[in-house]
């Protein structure tokens, strides 16, 4: 079963206009929630980025918060999703082509379940990632389907057979093309501002407070591609691949190639909170 607007129904029942804005325009935000243990995990943050996401391209998100909850249970429940993904958007709605704001259209939501397991392998031996030009628009801080940078960013790293896609703008690193980036560098945490240039990320928001209790100095900032060649440690942080130690940048090994201490002691935390 899938959520279509405030209903539950087969995913086969559902058919989407040529004409949705979110087909045609990329014109929408969405989500990924993480379900552990048949639980959304961090559900409020999620409906609250999805909000401010909204608001910033001035759609109005159709339901409020609790009824948005209710209908979301049901369908983890419906699927029976132990362990997986619920993915959420809500589109502008159907009107006309034109690239302005229709007068009238009605913002469509639409969620489902995918069931998949924690990307344990990576999570373990560490990922590969290679650099790459970040060429997305300056407000990486709404989560918006359109994605085309972080396809073709992604693209590139697969075809390297690489796992992420790490972005620099102006010689600065942003972060990756799915993922928010974390160096350690001395003893401390260096990760990009959470400003138009990321998404401000709520794994990334988790990891900073974990780090805070175990006394772990972070520091919200800009660092070069340099700083990230010579880092002690590096990670990517997201809702699926949770906190991933990263093991080589480009022809370039982080730590001999094998998870830091650092990472570990966060990786460990982190699971505490999902277990
Ligand atoms: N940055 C980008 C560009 C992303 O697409 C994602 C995944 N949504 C993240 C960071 C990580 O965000 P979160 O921890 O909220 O999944």
């Amino acid at each position: 079963m899938i959520l279509y607007r405030d209903q539950l129904v087969e995913r086969t029942e559902i058919h989407i206009d040529i004409e949705d804005r979110g087909y045609q325009f990329g014109d929408g935000v969405y989500e990924v929630i993480r379900v552990y243990h048949q639980q959304p995990f961090y559900l409020d943050a999620h409906l609250e980025r999805l909000k401010r996401s909204a608001e910033a391209i001035e759609i109005n998100l159709p339901y409020g918060f609790n009824q948005l909850k209710v209908k979301l249970a049901e369908l983890v429940a419906q699927n029976q999703l132990v362990q997986g993904n619920v993915y959420l958007q809500v589109t502008r709605g159907v009107a006309s082509r034109t690239h302005h704001f229709p007068v009238k259209s009605e913002p469509i939501l639409v969620a489902y379940t995918q069931q998949n397991d924690r990307p344990i392998q990576a999570l373990n031996k560490g990922v590969h990632t290679v650099t790459t030009e970040d060429i997305r628009w300056l407000r990486c801080d709404i989560k918006s389907l359109n994605l085309l940078g972080a396809v073709l960013a992604k693209q590139k790293a697969v075809q390297q057979h690489a796992h992420e896609a790490i972005l620099v703008r102006e010689g600065v690193v942003t972060e990756g093309s799915s993922t928010n980036l974390f160096i350690v560098e001395n003893g401390q945490l260096l990760t990009h501002p959470a400003n138009h240039l990321i998404l401000h990320g709520i794994t990334r928001q988790i990891v900073i407070s974990i780090a805070e209790d175990l006394q772990i100095p972070v520091k919200e900032t800009h660092f070069s591609k340099e700083q990230l060649y010579q880092a002690d440690e590096c990670f990517i942080t997201s809702t699926t691949m949770e906190v991933c130690p990263v093991i080589q940048v480009d022809d370039r090994e982080i730590g001999r190639g094998q998870p830091g201490k650092i990472t570990r002691k966060l990786q460990n935390a982190f699971y505490q909170l999902i277990s």
